[in-house]
Formats: C-alpha cells, structure tokens, sequence
C-alpha cells in the first residue's frame, strides 16, 4: 500500500477522544485505520520568522509532523483569509466578508511555508491529500518546486455558487489553484454542482460525460464524497454511558422530562440564535409541553478572537437568559446552554438520552452531529432527528424531519412532530437513516476518496 500524506491546517491530538470539528473527528477516525502522515500548524504562533523542518511525533499507526507559524501569519492566514474571508463567503455570508490584501498575503505566505516543509519528508510513491479552505494553493506551490506525486483535495465545507465566489478579490486565481489538483472531492451534490458552474462559465472548461474537468490538456476528477462517522465505535459509546451521564438520564426521567439535544461549534454559520427562539416558540404555541421538555445546547468555543465570534456567544448567552427568565419555574429550567467541550463519549450517551436532535446550520458542509445523534439512538425507542435543510447531510438523510432554519414556527412545529411521534414511525424513521450512515460512513469516505486518488489514469500536471 502506498503511503498517504494528509496535509491539514492543525493536526488533532490522536491521543484524545473530545475534539470538536467534523474535520478533526473524521480524519483521525481514517487515519487511525489506515497509518500514514498527518502534517500541519502545530498551533504555536512565534514572535520570531522561524521556517524549521517539521516536528515529528509517532502515534499508533500515525506520524505527526507539525510546524509553527509566526503570529503575523496566524492573523493574516489563519484569522485573516481563512476565517474571515473564505470561511464566511463559503457559507454564503457575504455580510460578514473582511477582506484585506495583507490577508491574501499572508494565505499565499503560508502556503508556501507548508510546500517548503512538506518537500523535506515528500517520498517519490506518496499520495499526497491536502483537507480544506486553508491550502487550497497548496497543491500549485508544490508543483513550482517540482512535486510530480498524485495529489487529493478534500473541501470539508460548503462550496459556493459563482455569484458568491465572485466576491472575493482573486477568486480565479483561486479556483485556478484548485484544479492543479488531480482529485477534488466535495461533501455535496450541490457543492459540485457549483464548481461546475463557475469553472464552465469563467474558465472555458469543460466537464466531461464521466464527469470529469477538462481544462486545456489536463483533466482532473471533480467529485462528491459525503464525510461520515465511524458507527460501531460510535454505537458502542453511546451504551456506555459514564455515572454522571446515567444520574442526569434517571434524574430526567423521573421527573418525565424529555430532552432536545443541540451540539455545535459556537459558530454563526449553525444557526443557533434561531434554534433557541424556535424552541421558545415550541414553548409558546403548546404550552402543554412546558415543564415537560428541556433544551440542552452545547456550544463549544471557537475562534474567539474574530469579532463575528464574539458577538454571537453575546446573542446566544442573551437569548438562553432571556428565555429561562421567560419561561422557568422554581423546579425547571428550559434551557441549558453549554459554553464547553464535551468529550465525544459523554456526546454520544448524551444523544441517546436526548428524545430529539436539534441539528439546525444556516449553512453546513456536512454536519457529523446529525449522523452521530442517529448512531447513538436505540431501535428499541429512538429519538427523531430534526434537521436543516442546509446541512450537507440533508442531501442524503430524509427520513429525518427537514425543516427550514430561518423559519422559527417551521421549526417549532416540526420539534413538536418528533416529541409526538409514535413509536412504530420512528422506528421506521431510525431503520433508515442507520442505513443511511453505514453506507456513507468513515471508511466509505476514506476508500471512496482514495481510489479516485490512486486511479492513475489521471495524469498528474506536469
Ligand atoms: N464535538 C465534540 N465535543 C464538543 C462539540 C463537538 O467532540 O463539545 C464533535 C462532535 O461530536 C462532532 C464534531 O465535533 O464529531 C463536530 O463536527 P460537525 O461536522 O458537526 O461540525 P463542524 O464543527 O465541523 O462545523
């Protein structure tokens, strides 16, 4: 088997359980089984311009090799471009675009810096594959220094239309950057559908009946590889609850109250201003189910140091206080906001004991919440999902409850559909979507995305 170099802005910590990012989860979960290299930032950011060979750390089957970056490049590549131009316009949040030329500066910088480190360990027979918004370049800075190896690229988020691409300053050269890749892989149907439209109208490319892209001499494999969970590994955390998980469950329980799970980033993009407000909606269209049910959200701190960031955790913390204040009684409270990392395992009990996933994105490349809240369900009585029609995961889950994210009372009917839902139909429901997660699951992914990479009938660009 030939060796497979994964290249990423950070490197999870394989050594952890609770690491919250879809990327993270799915990655380590693939090269756990596989081996190979995992390179990226190791999270530093120095003072000093210091470009070292990488560090290299062995675990399990799996070789780390990080490298610092300077705290320059961390604010124009890290906060700058990726977070604060592609991340939001990829998302389809124009609002929230804050281009600045030092920016694209400083991604071009960094790129350069990972082609420069990835050179000194890069063997002849590798497979390269390079995750996310943050390296789009990477491939084209390693083919100026002579890289001849089959290359991958996974994007783990949304890919936009033309119109919205078209916003931010270089986009062609972005774009551009991205077929110098040999295999592009998507998490959607729409995501490729996109690329398609703007590498047609604006490159003069086009795609084959395979469906593959021809551009000049070139042709490179565009396709959609939805990102998945390992489930077994899954399923058997969710039966082992730890003791504080089992008290909560009992506690609940005993008091006949049921409980809507929501988990996410604390990201603008996951909808959660809107979650909290249907949830109170629920509240006060059926006022049958006060004291009845409770909403428990985990929201995990990310990139704190961008505004949009800040202001969100502001609205959210508001919002949870103001309807607690609303609606709570002496010996109830509606909603437990969570401002933490929970670690994966207590997630998983946690969703078993929850009656029904609140799983609502503006906008969402995939959504491994959704996928994971439908592995830790029992068959014997099974929580309902409720889902944006925005996830990447909506493409291919429909027997969860759809709803639309921007429409509270949407989504306040729809909570009360799965609190009331019978048994028999939710079995129904759970039967397959279980199916669902098994045939696009982690190892799917990570096979699917590695024979379209390892098929030499794409030529490498020369
Ligand atoms: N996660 C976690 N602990 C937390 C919050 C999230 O382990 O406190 C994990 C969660 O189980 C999931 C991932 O982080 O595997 C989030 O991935 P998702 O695709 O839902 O969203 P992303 O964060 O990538 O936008």
């Amino acid at each position: 088997m030939r060796r497979l170099v994964v290249i990423s802005n950070r490197v999870a910590d394989l050594t952890r359980t609770a690491q919250a990012g879809g990327l993270a989860v799915g990655l380590a979960d693939s090269l756990r089984e596989r081996g190979g290299v995992w390179m990226g930032w190791d999270g530093q950011s120095l003072k000093y311009e210091a470009e070292p060979e990488p560090r290299i750390r062995k675990i399990g089957e799996v070789t780390q090799a990080t490298i610092p970056l300077t705290q320059q490049d961390y604010s124009d590549y890290y906060l700058g471009f990726a977070n604060s131009v592609l991340w939001p316009l990829f998302h389809y949040r124009l609002d929230l675009v804050d281009f600045k030329t030092a920016f694209l500066d400083g991604y071009r910088r960094v790129n350069a810096k990972f082609a420069n480190a990835l050179m000194a360990i890069l063997k002849p027979d590798d497979l390269v594959w390079i995750h996310d918004y943050h390296l789009i370049p990477l491939a084209a800075e390693l083919r100026r220094r002579g890289c001849q190896q089959r290359m991958g690229f996974f994007l783990h988020i949304p890919f936009p239309p033309p119109e919205i691409l078209a916003a931010v300053p270089r986009h062609r050269w972005l774009v551009e950057s991205l077929l110098e890749f040999d295999v592009i892989g998507f998490q959607t149907n729409t995501d490729l559908g996109n690329l398609h439209h703007y590498v047609e109208d604006n490159l003069g490319s086009w795609i084959k009946p395979d469906e593959r892209i021809r551009i000049g001499e070139r042709e490179v494999i565009a396709g959609c590889f939805p990102i998945g969970i390992d489930v077994d590994s899954f399923i058997a955390m969710a039966e082992q609850p730890n003791d504080e998980v089992q008290i909560e469950t009992q506690r609940r329980a005993i008091l006949g109250r049921r409980q809507i799970i929501g988990v996410d980033r604390l990201d603008y993009t996951k909808g959660l201003p809107d979650r909290l407000r249907a949830f109170a909606r629920l509240l006060e269209l059926y006022p049958e189910m006060r004291k009845s049910v409770a909403l428990m959200q985990i929201a995990t701190p990310t990139r704190e140091e961008v505004d949009a960031y800040v202001s969100i955790r502001k609205e959210l913390e508001a919002l949870s206080g103001e309807i607690n204040g609303r609606f709570a009684d002496f010996n109830w409270t509606p909603v437990r906001y969570i401002h933490g990392t929970v670690p994966r395992d207590a997630l998983a009990a946690l969703y078993r004991a929850s009656p029904v996933g609140f799983v609502t994105p503006l906008r969402d490349g995939m959504n491994l919440v959704a996928k994971e809240y439908v592995a830790a369900q029992s068959m014997d009585n099974p929580g309902v999902l409720v889902l944006s029609k925005f996830a990447g995961a909506a493409e291919d889950l429909h027997e969860a409850l759809i709803v639309n994210p921007y429409d509270v009372d949407d989504m306040a009917r729809n909570l009360r559909r799965a609190l009331t839902m019978p048994l028999e139909e939710r079995q129904k429901r759970q039967k397959a979507l279980m199916e669902r997660i098994r045939r696009h699951d982690a190892k799917n992914w990570l096979n699917t995305f590695m024979a379209a990479l390892e098929d030499e009938q794409t030529q490498p660009s020369a």
